[in-house]
C-alpha cells in the first residue's frame, strides 16, 4: 500500500481451499492492531485450518488475514503501543469503512426479485464491483478499501477484536439473530450484541449491511452475508488454552456453515440471550477520578448495583456510580483513571434504548 517513499506495508492472505470455491468465509485478526489475541487465535487457526486441509476437509473458501492491520502495528507513541486509532488523523481504524450500499442499490435497481440465488449472485457481483472502484487518498483509506475487497462477497465474515478487559462477546446485525447466538454459543460468549446500524461503519457492518439494506427493498432477498464483530475477552487474555478452544470454536462454526467437512457436534447451551446494543449501558465518569471496580468481566448486575468507585484524590469525596439496568457486565477500562466523560464500563441490558452512534469511541 502507498506510504511515503521508501516506506511500504503489506497485508497477508492464508486461503484454504479453493479460491472460487462457495461458500466463502473470511477472518481477519486484530484490525485494532494492539489487539493481541485476535492474532493468537488466527495463530491456532492456521495450524488448524492448515491440518484440514491437508486431510481434504475443507469445502469452500476460507480466508485468514492474520494481521488485518500493518499501519496499526508499526505505531507507537512514547513507548506504547497504538493500534486502535490512526495517529495520521485520530480515526478509529475500525470505523468509517467504505458503505457501498447506494452504489450497490443502483448498480442492481430493477434486475433483482426474480430468483434468489441469481439475485444473490447478480449483488455480489455488484458489490466486488463497486469495492474495486473505490478510491483511496490516504495509507488507511487504502488498507479499509482493501480488506472490504477481500471480504465483500463472502458468506460469512467474523472480524476478530478483544476489549480492554471483557468477557467473550460479540455484535452482529439485528435480522441475524439466529446466527450470532449460534456464534455466541459456540464461544460461550456472554453478551451477543445487535444493532441494524451501530453508527461510522465498522467493518463488519461494511459488509453485511448492504444486504440488509437492498432486502428492504426487496423482500425476497435472502442476506447472504452474516458478518460479526468477536471480541476475544481483554487485551491481556493470550493463553494458549483460551485461543486453541476460541479457534475449535470458529472452525465449528464453519463446520455447521458447511465450508468444513464433517457433522457437527451438539450446539453448546448458550450462556445468553442476545440483546439489543441500543440497550447497552455505558457507565461514565461524570468527573476525573481513581477508578476502583466492584465487579470483574462476566458478572450479572441487578438494576441499581454500584459498578465503581470513584475516588476525588483533592477532596477525598467517593462517589458510588451505579447501573441504571440489570445485565452482563461485558467489558471494563484497563487504566484506573478515569477522566471526566470517559465510558469505564458497558453493561448488556435490554431496559435502555439509546440512539445514535452506538459504539465507543
Ligand atoms: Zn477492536
Amino acid at each position: 500500500m502507498p506510504g511515503a517513499p521508501g516506506g511500504s506495508h503489506h497485508l497477508q492472505v492464508l486461503r484454504y481451499g479453493d479460491a472460487d470455491a462457495r461458500p466463502k468465509a473470511t477472518l481477519q485478526a486484530a484490525l485494532h492492531a494492539d489487539e493481541i489475541p485476535a492474532m493468537l487465535v488466527a495463530w491456532h487457526l492456521r495450524t488448524l485450518l492448515g491440518e484440514l486441509e491437508a486431510a481434504g476437509q475443507i469445502r469452500g473458501c476460507i480466508q485468514l488475514v492474520p494481521y488485518a492491520n500493518p499501519l496499526g502495528l508499526d505505531q507507537h507513541l512514547l513507548g506504547q503501543h497504538e493500534g486502535r486509532f490512526d495517529l495520521r488523523d485520530g480515526v478509529n481504524f475500525n470505523r468509517l469503512h467504505p458503505d457501498l450500499s447506494a452504489a450497490v442499490m443502483a448498480q442492481v435497481a430493477g434486475r433483482v426479485g426474480h430468483d434468489p440465488e441469481r439475485d444473490v449472485a447478480l449483488v455480489r457481483a455488484a458489490l466486488r464491483e463497486a469495492a474495486a472502484a473505490l478510491p483511496a487518498t490516504h495509507p488507511a483509506q487504502h488498507l479499509k478499501n482493501r480488506l472490504v475487497q477481500l471480504a465483500i462477497d463472502s458468506d460469512i465474515v467474523l472480524d476478530l477484536h478483544c476489549d480492554s478487559e471483557a468477557a467473550m462477546h460479540l455484535y452482529a446485525l439485528t435480522p441475524q439473530r439466529a446466527l450470532a447466538e449460534e456464534l455466541g454459543a459456540l464461544l460461550g460468549a456472554q453478551a451477543v450484541l445487535l444493532a441494524e446500524d451501530s453508527g461510522d461503519s465498522p467493518f463488519d457492518e461494511a459488509c453485511s449491511r448492504p444486504w440488509n439494506l437492498l432486502r428492504q427493498q426487496h423482500p425476497g432477498l435472502p442476506l447472504a452475508c452474516f458478518s460479526s464483530t468477536v471480541e476475544l475477552r481483554g487485551e491481556a487474555d493470550t493463553s494458549h488454552e483460551l485461543a486453541r478452544r476460541d479457534a475449535l470454536a470458529l472452525v465449528e462454526f464453519l463446520r455447521r456453515r458447511g465450508l468444513i467437512a464433517g457433522t457437527p457436534a451438539p450446539l453448546p447451551q448458550p450462556l445468553c440471550e442476545a440483546t439489543p446494543l441500543a440497550g447497552s449501558e455505558p457507565i461514565t465518569a461524570p468527573r476525573a477520578g481513581v477508578v476502583v471496580f466492584h465487579h470483574a468481566p462476566g458478572s450479572w448486575l441487578e438494576a441499581g448495583s454500584v459498578v465503581a468507585d470513584l475516588i476525588d484524590p483533592e477532596t477525598g469525596e467517593l462517589l458510588p456510580l451505579r447501573c441504571h439496568s440489570a445485565g452482563r457486565l461485558y467489558a471494563r477500562i484497563a487504566t484506573r483513571w478515569a477522566t471526566p466523560g470517559k465510558r469505564l464500563a458497558k453493561i448488556a441490558g435490554t431496559s435502555l434504548a439509546r440512539t445514535g452512534k452506538l459504539l465507543s469511541p
